[in-house]
Parts: C-alpha cells; structure tokens; sequence
C-alpha cells in the first residue's frame, strides 16, 4: 500500500512538474495567436521545457519586429504618396482660382509631382513583385558589357545638361552573363542613378567593369559623402534613408537599393559597398561569366 502511494505521489508531482509549464506556454500561445506580442512564455522546469520557452520568446519578439515595420512600411508609402499629391492638389487649385498663375514653372511643379507619383508606384510594384516571386527572372546568355553602354547612352542628355561626368570602364570585347537582362539593366541603372544623387561637387560618377577569373565585377563609383559604416547593413532595408531631412531627401523612392538588393540575390550575386565618409561610395556587384554563346562565336566567324 505504502508502495503504491509512493508512487502514485511520486507520479502527481513528475506530471504537475512537467504539464504546469506547458500549460502556462499554451495559454501565452493563445495569446500570440490573438495578436499580443506581449506573450510571455516562462518553461520553468526540465531543460526542454525551457528551451521551447526560450524560442517561442524569440519567435515572439520577431514577429512583434516584422509587425511593427509592416505598419512602418504601410506609413511611410502613405506619407510618400500624399506629399506628391498635396502639391497637385494645391497648384492645381491655384492654377484654376488666381488669374495669371497658370504658369510653365506652375505647370512643370505639377508634371514633376506626377512623375514622382509614378516612379513610387512602379518601384513598389517592382519590389512587391521580386519579392513575392510572382516576377520570375527570364535567364539568358547577353552581353554585359553592351548593356552598360545602353544604360549609359540614357544619360547622355543629363551629361550635356546639367554638367555630370560619367566615365565608363569598360572592356572593349564583350563579357557574357547569364542572367534576367531587363532586371540587370535596373539594378546598373539604379547603382549610376544613387551615384549621381549622391556625387560630390565635381559631379563625377565612374563606372567601371572588369573580369577576372570567370567574374565579371561592377563597380559603380561617386565622390560624394559617402556612408557611415554603421548605416551600411541597413541602406538595404526598403524605405531606409541615411539622412530623412537631407537637402536631397526628395530625390529617390527610398526603394532603389532593396530592388537592386533582391534581383541580385535571386541571381546569386555577390554584391556590396564600401564607402568612407567624405571621400565617396563604391557600390558593386559581381556573377560568373558564361562562354560566348554558339551563334555569336559563328556570327563574328562571319564577319571575320
Ligand atoms: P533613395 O531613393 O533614397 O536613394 P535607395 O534605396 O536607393 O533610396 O538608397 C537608400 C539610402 O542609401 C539613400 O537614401 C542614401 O541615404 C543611401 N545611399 C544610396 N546610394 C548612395 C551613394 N551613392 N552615396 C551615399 N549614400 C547613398
């Protein structure tokens, strides 16, 4: 009798051991499915029960991180968006009320204000795409080094008019990639687009391309402030700005960065920056090379 009671004791205390703190982990668990991040779980105990306690914590805490930069994320569109479509509002009313306002300068705020609008909306469409997946790259063997000097052939009318300086490096032959080509060419173009925005005084951005050991290496260079290193990690981040009240904070979506940052991951693409604090950034990247594909080797043959 005395044995059976022992153990009947001995087993009431075990199983009071083990279930009190999975009950409790339960009800925090409840909790956190209703949306309260405050959920503490607490696995006092067994060593397992505290580990699993320790990792819903965790768990916990990201999804608190991922909820409060969702809600960051869907701000910040809004500001972005209705600052662009206040000021139509306001010189469109200003145009249409006050006679003699109706003025090129006028008319241009609006046409500027609009295309802002509309490189917003298509950056977010852009990401939003890459990163459901929706977008799949469309792989091809092109030529690198020919689609630098397209991309770099849009800014020739900003060249003459506004005074930059964009010096290509370039190999003369062409340097063969596989990968989406429509979705380098943005990342190339966003890279020179920072560069500008970002040059110092002497307007200068260099973009130079070399291949080495199968790799074909991007390096996109400005002589502005650069970065400090702190904020490095984190100008990948989508909506994330070194400086908000910067005298340029209205130049960019805020965007750029993490578009170029997604496609270069979905390629498996080595990419980076390395900047120091008032001498200028080195924004690159870098894939494999591929042969020169068949028709283009019989297509030179040709020529020759
Ligand atoms: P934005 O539209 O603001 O340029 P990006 O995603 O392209 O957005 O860049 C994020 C931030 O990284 C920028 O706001 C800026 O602070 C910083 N940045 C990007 N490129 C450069 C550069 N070439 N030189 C200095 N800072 C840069």
């Amino acid at each position: 009798m005395i044995l059976i009671l022992a153990s009947v004791l001995i087993s009431v205390i075990l199983s009071n051991r083990i279930l009190r703190p999975i009950r409790k982990i339960n009800k925090a668990a409840e909790k956190l499915g209703k949306g309260d991040y405050r959920a503490d779980f607490s696995g006092k105990g067994y060593r397992e029960t505290q580990e699993l306690a320790k990792t819903l914590n965790y768990a916990a805490e990201e999804l608190s991180r991922t909820d409060q930069l969702q809600k960051e994320l869907i701000a910040n569109i809004s500001h972005d968006l209705r600052t662009p479509l206040t000021m139509i509002r306001a010189y469109s009313e200003v145009m249409r009320d006050i006679p003699g306002e109706n003025t090129p300068e006028n008319i241009q705020v609006v046409i500027d204000e609009t295309n802002r609008l509309s490189e917003l909306v298509t950056d977010l469409l852009d990401l939003s795409r890459i990163q459901s997946g929706t977008q799949k790259p469309n792989m091809e063997v092109f030529d690198l080094t020919e689609l630098c000097r397209e991309v770099l052939g849009r800014y020739d009318t900003l060249i003459q008019a506004q005074g930059y300086r964009i010096l290509p490096e370039t190999p003369s032959e062409p340097t063969y990639v596989y990968a989406d080509r429509g979705m380098l060419l943005q990342v190339i173009y966003n890279l020179i687009n920072n560069a500008i925005n970002y040059t110092g005084a002497d307007k200068t951005v260099t973009v130079h391309q070399t291949v080495s050991d199968g790799i074909v290496r991007m390096d996109i260079l400005d002589t502005g402030e650069g970065i400090p290193e702190e904020q490095i990690p984190l100008i990948w981040d989508r909506y994330y700005k070194v400086d908000r009240v910067h005298k340029t904070s209205r130049i960019g979506t805020g965007l750029g960065l993490s578009i170029v940052k997604n496609i270069l991951e979905l390629h498996r693409a080595q990419y980076g920056v390395e900047s120091k604090v008032g001498e200028g950034s080195c924004f690159w990247f870098s894939m494999p090379t591929v042969p020169v594909p068949e028709d283009e080797s019989t297509d030179s043959s040709k020529t020759k």
